[in-house]
């Protein structure tokens, strides 16, 4: 085979993320990423780096945070009334939290500190303003189903059609 990685193809990696001198996040061969190339499934200074590459090919590379998560943003954190947070007993700092605003949309943030009346939310993504350290090897490149195209995403061994119609909604609100 000489199947290289290029866009519309599903990707499967082994690879191990290093931020800061500490691994954070690790799939290997028994537990590899699947993605699909160029639908950014995946950060986009990996995926430039992936493009053209080989099965069997192994390296490493160093992410800045405008190719990451992005920078750390100061402004955006927020300060709200205890009552706003379902399961507010169940928090503590360093939780993920998912809250709605007025217009219905969702996002994740961070808990920073929970006082007697409020909690503190860091909405930035966890690793923004980070530089990341990849360490991978290509397992596997094939072509991308009809219906993995339409979706964007990769339905693969853990491909849960009901988790996949709500995110298809999520998408289809994404768009209005
Ligand atoms: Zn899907």
């Amino acid at each position: 085979m000489t199947d290289i990685i290029a866009s519309d193809k599903v990707v499967s990696l082994a690879y191990t993320l290093t931020v800061d001198g500490e691994v954070i996040s690790e799939f290997d061969v028994n537990d590899p990423l699947e993605y699909l190339h160029g639908a950014e499934n995946i950060i986009p200074g990996l995926e430039r780096v992936l493009e053209g590459k080989r099965v069997g090919d192994r390296f490493s590379v160093t992410v800045p945070p405008e190719d990451a998560y992005g920078d750390y943003e100061e402004d955006d954190i927020d300060e709200i009334p205890r009552s706003e947070i379902p399961a507010i007993e169940t928090l503590e700092e360093g939780s993920m939290v998912e809250v709605e605003d007025e217009d219905g949309y969702s996002f994740y943030a961070t808990v920073t500190r929970i006082t007697a009346d409020t909690v503190v939310l860091d909405f930035n993504p966890p690793l923004a303003g980070k530089t990341l350290t990849y360490d991978v090897e290509v397992l596997g490149i094939r072509p991308a189903t009809e219906e993995e195209l339409e979706h964007g995403h990769v339905h693969g061994d853990d491909y849960d059609e009901d988790y996949d119609d709500y995110e298809d909604d999520e998408d289809y609100d994404d768009e209005e």
